[in-house]
Parts: C-alpha cells; sequence; structure tokens
C-alpha cells in the first residue's frame, strides 16, 4: 500500500485521500462528504490503516447509508482478510 495514493474512484465519483496529523481523540478516519475527502490519521497504527480506509471508503461509497455497526464489522472483517493475504503495508 502506498501513501502516494491521492485520488480514487468510488462509485463514479473521484474521491481525495489525504493522510492528517491529527483527527481528535480516537477518530482514525472520516469522510467530508462536500469536497469528497477521505481522510486518515497519521496517528493510527500502522497495523490498522487499512481496516480504517476500508471503512471511510464505505461510508463514502454508500454516501453514509449505511450503519456505522454494519460498517464496522464488514470493515473489519476485509480488512482481517486481505491481511491474511498479505495486503497490509504502509510505505511511508
Ligand atoms: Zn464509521
Amino acid at each position: 500500500m502506498s501513501r502516494s495514493v491521492r485520488t480514487f474512484m468510488l462509485m463514479g465519483n473521484k474521491w481525495k485521500l489525504r493522510y492528517v496529523n491529527t483527527l481528535g481523540k480516537d477518530v482514525w478516519g472520516d469522510c467530508d462528504f462536500e469536497t469528497r475527502t477521505v481522510r486518515i490519521s497519521r496517528q493510527y497504527p500502522k497495523k490498522g490503516i487499512l481496516e480504517v480506509i476500508i471503512h471511510e471508503c464505505m461510508h463514502g461509497g454508500s454516501n453514509d447509508m449505511l450503519s456505522e455497526p454494519f460498517i464496522d464489522e464488514c470493515a473489519g472483517d476485509i480488512a482481517k482478510l486481505l491481511t491474511r493475504m498479505g495486503y497490509n503495508n504502509v510505505e511511508e
């Protein structure tokens, strides 16, 4: 996984991906729907960044139509699968 990715397509829309120093206590990612930006906190342990990205993309891609518990469980399961398959490296 590379941090050089700055934009990506999500459900037919172009989104931005940004890493920020902090989003607040216990907040690891968020979606700005106006600017279509997924923001990821640099504070989050690298081990879990895959889950945060999947989680926020599910919020963004669904236009926030999915429930938090659903996204939490589904993003966690997808991240675990991808991690088992070896997709969990973040380049600095
Ligand atoms: Zn969420």
